[in-house]
Formats: structure tokens, sequence, C-alpha cells
């Protein structure tokens, strides 16, 4: 079909000012939290599952690629759509339809930004744990295709945990209703488990109804300073086999504390060699206060060189923002960055860090680590710059080894970001070859004509490559 007509016909379903073509706007859709880039032939935001279905249609009848979007905060790829293919942005659909005291249960749209869907939930006295430190800038929907993290996780769980219903619309535009409000369900396969994850590769998630808890009361902060990486994460792992359960132990290394300083002057300890940021929440004041000076005297009894627990809200949230900022402090020095985001036993922190220090110096590269220390996921980010081959050279083989360590210690490739475009040529360092073919067998089953933001997960020999120049 001509394109002119295609656009008229997207235009009829979501209405003229929702289909974008102009040059800037498909720039602006073309890229995600990654380097990749590329130009869709449209953009389209409807505002309704019923639009979202008609779109699926019409993709279908025109055997069109759909990317599915939500803020393109990503760090693997998956909303960068392939050429000439069509975004379909939720940003529109971005209403909270129901806060539920009585089931404690949120109703969601897929666009609802996750900072949002916080302050509307504490205003009633509940919590939804999973924070990615995106939190501002990425939706609902984006979380629950990615299966994101966050620094709550550590006691909390991740964003799937959370998930207790969805509605999906397939890729032929059948809409899908799977899970309910109720807190125990078994009732079939789990479903929701199936498409929380998928990455926009199965279908498009139209409204997702969320387990919320009670607020705790208190949460209070923690830093401890050391002059030995290893020092701190022998920490994490004290603290984590004492029987405490922090919400958060994130740890920043000296080149990221550097970084963040340049940035926002955030009064980091830059010259210490690792920071790790505590939070501990619960009802009891006492209790909470208890347990963070135990595990600061932890870190002491762990060669800490300082401990500082934050005296006031504004003090913790100060420190919460520098967190906050690593990923923007990182980008600023050099034109770009590879943010990996495996994840070890927490038992293999130690050998997980030392090898990714081995692998930077071996390569000479420059090597931030910085992550969620206390559920072993780390994201060494490696500072480079694509046009250089010479160093883009050495970034493959380090990013390759950096897996390769990961795995042998009982890891996994990411533990939050996602597989999408960025790493799915390490896909089968990870997992073996009979569940690569049971996922081709479920996509194939799902979406046999492949439309579903094609191109993302399943390595495809000869498909986009994260490190050709
Ligand atoms: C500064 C920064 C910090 C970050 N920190 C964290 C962190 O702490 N933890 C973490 O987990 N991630 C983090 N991320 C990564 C990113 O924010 C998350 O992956 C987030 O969940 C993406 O949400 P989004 O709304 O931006 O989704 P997008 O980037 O728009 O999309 C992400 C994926 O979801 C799919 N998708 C989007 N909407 C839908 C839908 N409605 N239906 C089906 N598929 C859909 C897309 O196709 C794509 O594959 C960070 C990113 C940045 C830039």
């Amino acid at each position: 079909m001509h394109n002119t007509r295609l656009v008229e016909e997207l235009k009829e379903i979501a209405g003229a000012a929702n289909v974008l073509t102009a040059d800037e706007d498909l720039l602006a859709y073309g890229f995600d939290g990654t380097w990749y880039e590329s130009k869709p032939l449209a953009v389209v935001l409807p505002l309704t599952t019923a639009e979202v279905s008609a779109l699926h249609k019409l993709a279908t009848r025109e055997r069109m690629a759909i990317t599915p979007r939500a803020m393109g905060s990503g760090l693997s790829g998956g909303a960068v759509p392939l050429e000439g293919s069509l975004v379909l942005g939720v940003m529109r659909m971005n209403r909270i339809l129901e806060i539920s005291e009585a089931d404690g249960v949120a109703v969601v749209q897929p666009g609802v930004v996750n900072a949002d869907l916080q302050r509307a939930v504490e205003a009633r006295g509940l919590f939804y744990p999973p924070d990615p430190a995106s939190l501002k800038q990425s939706a609902i929907g984006g979380n629950v295709a990615e299966n994101a993290g966050g620094a709550r996780c550590l006691k909390y769980g991740v964003t799937g945990d959370y998930v207790m219903a969805l509605e999906v619309v397939l890729p032929n535009g059948d809409v899908l209703r799977t899970g309910g409000r109720t807190l125990k369900n078994v009732t079939g396969y789990n479903l929701r488990a199936l498409f929380t994850g998928s990455e926009g590769t199965l279908g498009t998630i139209t409204e997702i109804t969320l387990r919320l808890l009670p607020k705790p009361k208190f949460v209070r902060t923690a830093t401890a300073a050391f002059d030995s990486i290893e020092r701190a994460a022998q920490t994490v792992s004290a603290v984590m086999a004492s029987g405490l359960l922090p919400t958060s132990i994130e740890l920043l290394d000296r080149i990221t504390m550097r970084c963040v300083e340049d940035n926002i002057a955030a009064g980091l300890p830059v010259d210490a060699d690792a920071l790790l940021l505590f939070a501990v929440d619960g009802n009891q004041e006492a209790i909470v206060a208890g347990e963070l000076e135990a595990i600061a005297s932890l870190a002491r009894e762990h060669g800490a060189t300082s401990t500082c627990v934050a005296a006031s809200e504004a003090e913790s949230e100060a420190l919460w923002s520098a967190r906050r900022a690593i990923s923007p402090s990182l980008a600023r020095v050099r034109p770009h960055k590879l943010g990996e985001d495996v994840a070890v036993p927490r038992s293999q922190i130690v050998a997980m860090i030392r090898a990714v220090r081995e692998i930077a110096a071996r390569y000479g590269l420059t090597m931030p680590i910085f992550g969620h220390a206390g559920d072993g996921n780390l994201h060494p980010n490696i500072l480079c710059d694509r046009r250089d081959p010479e160093e883009m050279a050495r970034v493959k083989l380090a990013a390759r080894e950096i897996f390769e360590a990961a795995i042998a210690l009982g890891g996994t490739l990411s533990g939050e970001h996602g597989i999408g475009l960025l790493k799915k040529q390490f896909l089968e360092l990870d997992l073996g070859p009979e569940a690569i073919a049971i996922m081709h067998k479920l996509k194939d089953a799902i979406d046999p004509l492949g439309i579903m933001n094609p191109g993302k997960i399943f390595p495809n020999p000869g498909g986009p490559d994260a490190f050709r120049l």
C-alpha cells in the first residue's frame, strides 16, 4: 500500500493530530537511552485500547512492523523502531484508572509515569515499590515490558512481582485480559509473567493492575565510604549474611563519584575508592534507626573509612538524587557509553567487581562501576567513542568478557534493562539452545507474522550490531 494512503488510515484511527510524520518527530521517536538510531515511517499516539487494536489490525493487513514505545528511556534499544516501520507511542494513555485501598491495587494505563504513580498512591498511604532510577522519565508500560528493577528491589522485588493483571492487544488486534485482582491466582499458565519483560515483542500492553503495599512510615539513609571497593563489596556480603534486609544497598565506585561530582556537585567523598548507599524502612522509628546503626557498624568492621547517617529528609533526598544522576553524569564524559547490567549471586559480588576492574585494565578502558550491589546487579559502563574503530574493537571484546565472567559466576546478562538490540548477539552465552528454541516457538505462536518489535531479543545474524560502526 502506498505510504500516503497508510498515513491517512492511521489518521482515521487515531486522529490527524496524533499521527506524526515530520522529520523532526521521526527523529525524536527514533532513539532511546542507547546509541541506536533509526527513522520510522510514522509515529502514532493512540488514546484507547480500541485504537491500539485497530492499529494492530492495520499493521497485520499491511505486514508492517510495530514498535510499542512509552518514554524511550530504555537502555537496551528496545524502543528503537525498524527503519520505515510504525512507532506506537502509549504516552497519551496516561490515566490512573483506579486506586483501591480495599484490594491494595492500582489500575493504570501504560503511559503513567512511574513517579506520578508513586506520588498518587503515597497520598493514599499506599506504596508502589519498583523505583527505577529513571522513575521520572519512564512509564509503567515500559517498566512492565522491561520488567524494570530499581534500588528498592533488594527488599521488595522487581516490577513483575507487582503485576497482577494485564490487558494486552495481541499482534492481530485481539484483546487479551490475563490475571486479576486476587493475591493468589494459579489458574492456567501464568501469561502475565510471559508478557512482563517481553520487550514489546508479543503485543502492546494497554492496561496494568498493580499490587500495592502499605507505605512504610519511616525510611532512613546512610552512607559508608571505603578506600577499597573490595571492602565495600565484602560489606555488602556481610550485611546480607547478618539477617538484616535493607531496602537498598547501592554502590558507586571512585570514577562514578567523580563524574557525578563534576556534573552536580553533590558533595560525594571523591577521595574514597567506593561508596555504599544504604536505605532501611519500617514502621517503628527506633527499629529502623537501630538497623541502620547495625549496618554502619558492620561497614566500619569491614574497613569503612567513614559512615554517615542522613540527618534529614532533604539530606537523604540529595543522596538519592546523586544516585539518580549517575547515568546522565557518565554520558557527559566521553561521546558514548555502553551500559552493562549483569547480575550475579550476591556471594559473587566481590569476584565480579574484581573481574570488571581486571578487564578494564587489560583493555585500557575507562569503566565506572555502580549498581544495585545488594542484589548483585552491577552496571559496569564502558566509556568510549563509537567513531574510533580501534577503541570499539576493545570495547566489544571487553563487553563479551564481562558477560562471560558474570555467567561463569552463576549470573546473567541482564538484571533489569532487558536484551533489546544491545545484548541479543550475546543471548546464547546465557540461555541454552533449548530455551531459545522455546522462546522462538512462543513468539511464532503469538506473532506468526513477526510484526511486533522485530529484531529485538533474538540473535539474528546480519541484524543490527551494537559494535558496527
Ligand atoms: C537515567 C536512567 C536510569 C535508569 N535506571 C534504571 C533502573 O534503575 N532500573 C531499571 O530497570 N531500568 C533503568 N533504566 C532503563 C529504563 O528507564 C527502563 O528500562 C524503563 O522501564 C523503560 O521505560 P520507558 O517508559 O522509557 O520504556 P521505553 O524505553 O519506551 O520502552 C522500553 C521497552 O518496552 C517496550 N514497551 C514500551 N511500552 C510498551 C507497551 N505499552 N506494551 C508493550 N511494550 C512496550 C518497548 O517496545 C521497549 O522494548 C534507566 C534509564 C535511564 C535513562
